[in-house]
């Protein structure tokens, strides 16, 4: 059993920590507002006062946080990871960021003897509570391999990808994938209710064609219930748009249809609406075609 300190609690970070918890081994936590900590501590994890301390009792330390920034200072900072690492210590972060920042993180803990492996995920809140989640890692090959016993408590399975940067542009990949099918659905629901079709029938409709996937019957379904609790955040995918563009930008690669859709990324937050979840962009669809809550209703 390993000794982990796991710093980041949200809802990615604390349902992975649990789920390693409930694998039998020792977790220290740690999260900026330290109220978060304390369903762990009641699961029987161990509570630190900074990231230094966390990577001072593990043997392996691992972070789950919002943005490149958050993750700066959890691993760079004063009492950041890296300050207490020691050699042969594991490093491993699953947030998603920006892949020049994974590589930087890899040359630190290298620095300090350790091993950094990049291990964003996919699957969102549900995945990461039922320990289902899809991880892409990057790094030595030898250092996923022996960490892959831990990552099966996270995840249903991990993909390896190559060197520092390559999970993270993978990262990025995937989430440009998912705004465009979250604002393909968006605006077909969008139009079919203003021609008289129901979102149920384009989504039946859908389902049965040569183009079916679960991501429509999972966002498409929260859509037509106008359900909007937050399992990934409209904020979180933005962020992620800025990260994919501007590594698009860095390396002369043209994506309009990304462009576009961080655009109503954009008009979702000027609502006011950037905390709830990424099916909320139909939201600022509808109101582009003018139509109002009540009209959706109707
Ligand atoms: P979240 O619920 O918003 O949690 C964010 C975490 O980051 C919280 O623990 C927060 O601490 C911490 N944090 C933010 N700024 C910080 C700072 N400056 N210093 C220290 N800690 C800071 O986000 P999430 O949904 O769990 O996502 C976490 C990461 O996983 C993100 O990179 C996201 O893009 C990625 N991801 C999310 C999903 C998903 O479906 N949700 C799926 C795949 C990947 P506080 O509690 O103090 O605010």
């Amino acid at each position: 059993m390993a000794r982990i300190g796991f710093a980041g609690l949200g809802i990615m970070g604390s349902r992975m920590a649990s789920n390693l918890l409930a694998k039998g081994h020792s977790v220290m936590v740690w999260n900026r507002s330290a109220r978060a900590c304390d369903p762990l501590r009641s699961k029987g994890a161990a509570v630190g006062s900074s990231p230094a301390q966390l990577a001072g009792a593990a043997d392996v330390v691992m972070s789950c946080l919002a943005d490149p920034a958050a993750v700066r200072e959890v691993w760079l900072g004063e009492k950041g990871f890296v300050s207490a690492l020691r050699p042969g210590m594991r490093c491993v972060d699953f947030s998603t960021i920006s892949p020049g920042l994974a590589r930087e993180l890899s040359q630190m803990c290298r620095a300090r003897g350790a091993e950094f492996l990049e291990a964003p995920v996919t699957g969102s809140k549900l995945g990461a509570q039922e320990g289902t989640l899809l991880l892409m890692t990057s790094g030595r090959r030898s250092v996923h391999d022996e960490l892959e016993p831990l990552l099966a408590c996270i995840g249903k399975r991990s993909i390896y990808l190559g060197e520092a940067g390559a999970a993270t542009t993978m990262k990025l990949i995937g989430n440009s994938i998912i705004s465009a099918m979250l604002e393909s659905l968006a605006e077909g629901f969008t139009l079919g209710r203003k021609a008289g079709l129901t979102p149920e029938q384009i989504l039946e409709v859908v389902q049965a064609s040569g183009f079916a996937s679960p991501y429509w019957a999972f966002k498409g379904g929260a859509m037509i219930r106008r359900d909007f609790e937050t399992h990934f955040s409209i904020d979180l995918l933005h962020k992620d748009q800025v990260l994919a563009l501007a590594e698009a930008a860095a390396l002369r690669v043209p994506m309009p249809a990304l462009a576009a859709t961080h655009q109503v990324c954009s008009s979702a937050r000027a609502q006011g609406f950037g905390g709830e979840d990424i099916a909320a962009v139909i939201k600022a669809v509808e109101a582009l075609a003018g139509m109002t809550d009540a009209a959706v209703h109707r």
